[in-house]
């Protein structure tokens, strides 16, 4: 028996007529089995999120002020909601129960993650009526240990035995339980963990995750002028892609279904006949076409360069760099390196408020002949399984930046040949991408 785990975002299960739509997608194609909302998103750009609704609820009851007309707010869009679809699981008691629930662990000192989980709870509780499914409580299904870490062994245990077999099931999203029953959320975006965890869980045959958009496109669209969707690309191109700054799925949903090789279609709720995006599982005899599969980047780096003569003859010398980053809490991003230098590309958000000490303790661990710190750097990322092996590519894109008169400050090309990651100032950003799209996409 086939079983495709299907996880509906929060546009996805705004409303009434959203949870229409997925209904007709289910309906659509029997292995679709196991459903997983996320708690009801904005329906407008000027709409609230319920689960944010909900953590100022707790926030609200922690500081002890009155959070009914917040409530009501939520309330509101439950009744809604199980109204338009002609439902009603109980709702009344449930609300009243949450409500007073909310209340009563803030007063205790508990931490948001019941009043945050209770979006997808309640959203669950609707469309499983509605569907006609068999609801299942993930504070059940998913489970993490005393030190709140998600406990795989237990999950994929407990999921086998609950969910084979099943016909149809809705499993909420984003949370999870503790050996002592309470309530846990995964991170903000969590429910897209869940629909994998799940389907790693029953061994789906596909992780479909249904949102707003028809996949991942090959550049932002806030740059590039309508770039292309992407069919399909690897686990590693995805993660390259996440890791600079291409959102669809959350960065540790990949995980679990990469890890049982189970590949994700990424897929559009308002269009569901677009195809997608397919995430899979690359077996390393992909072709080399020559063609990329996405560009990405991110502002806001610092490069802290370096330069000593003869630090390629000192023992400990990178040791000592790096210890200096370690002692102030630092992660780097890339270390390009040349006889006498040595260049640390370090996030702002890392760097902000510790740059000048990170310096004086360089400074005095190193003595370095100068060292400089230079802001307002970006970094792109030109990824595609299809570049490798493939001579020509880089001069590809260098001929492009430099075309474009974007100047280079940093080449890291990884020896997969996965990646080509260039630093730019970040005056130049916008510049750089649209080259690189016009070069390798048209
Ligand atoms: N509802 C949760 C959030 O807003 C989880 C999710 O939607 O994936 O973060």
């Amino acid at each position: 028996m086939q079983c495709k785990v299907s996880k509906f975002g929060g546009t996805s299960v705004a409303d009434a007529e959203m949870i229409r739509k997925v209904k007709a997608i289910v309906a659509a194609d029997a292995d679709r089995r196991i459903v997983v909302p996320s708690a009801p998103g904005k329906r407008s750009s000027d709409d609230q999120k319920v689960t944010d609704l909900l953590y100022l609820c707790h926030e609200h009851a922690r500081q002890g002020i009155a959070f009914a007309e917040v409530f009501t707010l939520i309330a509101q869009r439950y009744h809604d909601i199980a109204k338009g679809l002609g439902v009603d699981p109980g709702l009344d008691r449930h609300l009243n129960e949450v409500k007073e629930a909310i209340a009563s662990i803030a007063r205790d000192g508990g931490d948001a993650d019941y009043a945050a989980s209770r979006g997808e709870f309640l959203n669950g509780l609707i469309i499983a009526e509605f569907l006609g499914a068999e609801f299942f409580d993930a504070a059940e299904l998913i489970h993490f240990d005393e030190r709140g870490r998600f406990d795989e062994d237990k999950t994929y245990r407990v999921i086998c035995e609950k969910l084979k077999g099943v016909k149809l099931a809705v499993v909420p999203g984003f949370y999870g339980s503790l050996p002592d029953g309470s309530v846990k959320t995964f991170s903000r975006g969590g429910s897209d963990i869940t629909g994998a965890v799940l389907a790693r869980g029953v061994g789906a045959s596909l992780y479909e995750n249904w949102t707003d958009v028809s996949g991942l496109l090959m550049a932002d669209p806030r740059i590039v002028d309508s770039p292309k969707t992407i069919q399909s690309l690897t686990y590693r191109e995805l993660r390259e892609l996440a890791y600079m700054g291409a959102t669809v799925l959350h960065d540790e949903a990949i995980f679990p279904v990469r890890h049982a090789g189970i590949p994700v279609n990424i897929r559009n709720t308002n269009r569901s006949d677009d195809p997608g995006t397919m995430i899979v599982p690359g077996n390393g005899s992909e072709k080399h076409t020559g063609t990329i599969t996405g560009i990405a980047g991110r502002k806001d780096f610092t490069v802290i360069a370096i330069e000593k003569a003869m630090m390629n003859s000192q023992i400990g010398f990178g040791r000592r760099v790096l210890g200096v980053l370690e002692d102030h809490g630092v992660s780097f991003e890339h270390m390009p390196s040349g006889i006498d230098t040595m260049s640390l590309v370090v996030a702002d958000s890392q760097i902000n408020g510790k740059l000048d000490d990170v310096l004086e303790g360089l400074r005095v661990e190193v003595h370095p002949d100068s060292i400089e710190a230079s802001p307002s750097m970006a970094l792109i990322a030109t990824v595609g399984r299809g570049m490798s092996h493939i001579p020509g590519m880089a001069a590809k894109l260098f001929e492009a930046l430099s075309q474009a008169k974007v100047n280079i400050r940093m080449i890291d090309q990884g020896s997969s040949e996965l990646n080509i990651i260039v630093g730019i100032h970040a005056e130049d950003f916008e510049t750089a991408m649209r080259a690189i799209y016009k070069t390798f996409v048209g």
